[in-house]
């Protein structure tokens, strides 16, 4: 086994070496075979999505097939700019000169991706690498094993397999993957393996993207539209896989007075989005597996939380489903208040004045998204000034991700580095400084033998007056 992913390394150094993944044709090409896989594998997609998760058709088509082709048009659509070198201002000092960006692929990388939108999240950053003219291999997730053996299977049919590889398997596959020399690795996860990651990747000085979780935080304000914020808030939790999403809202932060308005609010929504019985509900995901449907019941059966329960709770094991269920005022030291949930149960925590919740928010870890609900501009300008998170959304959940020109990824613990749109293309590539230089242009006082009037025209040059009004003529910015 081992020999078939040194074999399999080995053809893709060997590939990249020879040049063959740098060219934009070669690009393009690939990218349009996904998205003609995306395109023309919808229904077997949406199959194994639902036999992963149970998850819904619209989210399927919705949060991961759509995406999925609307990154490769993004891509197809900016590669020319996104390959092109970024001309950057000259300096006197090495007048005369040309400055430039020149994007570079970084070689061969790796993608391990995550079993919630196990589509999405092995895809997006491979069409990233692909597009900055990286070879690949993708790991998908074992715990998702229809979409893996889906994307192993078509994958090849569709791109250059010679230098696009799906590996499949679990802890022990992933484990020696990361033994090997990756000139990126781009990981998906949980922040317990990330660091596992992180400390493979430190052997060959190996950068990496963690794309992590952590604990989402939702502020409602008195001053919104009820009836919005609550379908936002609900579209964002059991409309992404029940829960199981890293941007879904993982708390509520709202003062007691309004609490019990934005609950009956929240349970109206839930009512007409998944009937009374939602457990009967074909729009609701199950949890992916038995351990971690019994995770979530120790959870909400946590002697601490249990009698917190203010709306659903009911549960069926035999078809690993939980009914979206709220909780009122559970301690701060819960395991519910001290774990990222990753599923339909969401707390609601009450302050006394909305202000407080930003203290609250600030004294844990980084979260990934962090969201507000109000009309109070003040407020606004203080939560995006205040909160520290990979991104923020007002007034609304999770579709921030949807923007191509925002980044998306963490910050402290919820990751590190970013992509989404361009910000793919830059993960995966090296910006290569390049300075071009003629053979004119010679400053004896560069020189030696030193002297104390030569240092003074240097230093003139480098900081003086003289050398940026001279720099200022030259067209050069002064002070850069
Ligand atoms: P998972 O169980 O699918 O694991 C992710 C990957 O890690 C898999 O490919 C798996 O094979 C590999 N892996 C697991 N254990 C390993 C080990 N010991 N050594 C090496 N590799 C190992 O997914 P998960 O971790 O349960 O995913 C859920 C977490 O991911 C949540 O915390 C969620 O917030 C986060 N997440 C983040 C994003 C994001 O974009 N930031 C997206 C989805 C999920």
């Amino acid at each position: 086994m081992e020999e078939s992913r040194a074999a399999a390394v080995q053809e893709l150094r060997a590939r990249f070496a020879a040049g063959q993944t740098r060219p934009a044709e070669w690009r393009a090409k690939q990218l349009r075979g996904v998205l003609r896989m995306a395109t023309e594998m919808e229904a077997e997609i949406c199959d194994a999505l639902h036999a992963d998760v149970g998850k819904p058709k619209t989210e399927a088509h919705v949060h991961e097939i759509s995406l999925v082709k609307s990154s490769c048009l993004f891509a197809l659509k900016n590669l020319k700019k996104w390959m092109k070198p970024k001309k950057v201002h000259a300096r006197l000092m090495t007048f005369p000169s040309t400055a430039r960006i020149t994007k570079e692929p970084l070689g061969v990388v790796l993608v391990i991706s995550a079993w919630n939108y196990p589509l999405l999240l092995s895809l997006d950053p491979v069409i990233g690498a692909i597009a900055a003219g990286n070879a690949v291999v993708l790991k998908p997730s074992e715990v998702a094993p229809a979409t893996s053996s889906l994307l192993a299977e078509l994958l090849p049919r569709y791109v250059d397999s010679a230098c696009i590889k799906v590996v499949e398997g679990g802890v022990s596959e992933t484990t020696a993957l990361l033994e090997h020399k990756w000139d990126k690795i781009f990981y998906t996860g949980n922040s317990k393996v990330g660091r596992i990651v992180m400390a493979a990747a430190v052997k060959h000085l190996t950068p990496v993207v963690l794309e992590l979780g952590g604990k989402c935080p939702v502020i409602v304000d008195s001053n919104v539209n009820l009836h919005v914020t609550a379908k936002r808030i609900a579209a964002g939790k059991w409309g992404c896989n029940n829960g199981q999403a890293c941007i879904a809202p993982d708390f509520i932060i709202t003062t007691e007075s309004f609490a019990p308005k934005l609950l009956e609010a929240l349970k109206k929504v839930l009512e007409k989005f998944y009937g009374k019985d939602p457990l009967l509900s074909a729009d609701l995901s199950r949890v992916v597996t038995p351990n971690h449907f019994n995770r979530l019941l120790d959870m909400m059966d946590d002697e601490m939380v249990s009698d917190k329960i203010v709306f659903g709770g009911q549960r069926d094991e035999q078809k690993l489903k939980i009914a979206p269920t709220i909780f009122l005022d559970v301690p701060l030291d819960s395991a519910m208040m001290k774990e990222e949930i990753f599923g339909p149960l969401l707390p609601i925590i009450t302050v006394d004045k909305i202000h407080e919740s930003f203290g609250l928010i600030n004294s844990m870890t980084k979260p990934l998204a962090a969201y507000l609900f109000t009309r109070d501009s003040k407020l606004q300008k203080q939560f995006e000034s205040t909160i520290s998170a990979g991104g923020m959304l007002l007034n609304d959940t999770s579709v921030h991700l949807t923007n191509p020109h925002l980044p998306f990824g963490g910050v402290g613990e919820s990751g590190t580095g970013s992509y989404h749109g361009r910000f793919t293309f830059d993960a995966f590539s090296h910006g290569k400084a390049v300075l071009h230089r003629g053979f004119g242009g010679e400053a004896k006082a560069r020189y030696p033998p030193y002297s104390s009037a030569k240092l003074k025209i240097m230093k003139g040059v480098l900081v003086g007056k003289l050398g940026a009004m001279i720099q200022a003529i030259l067209g050069f910015p002064r002070g850069k």
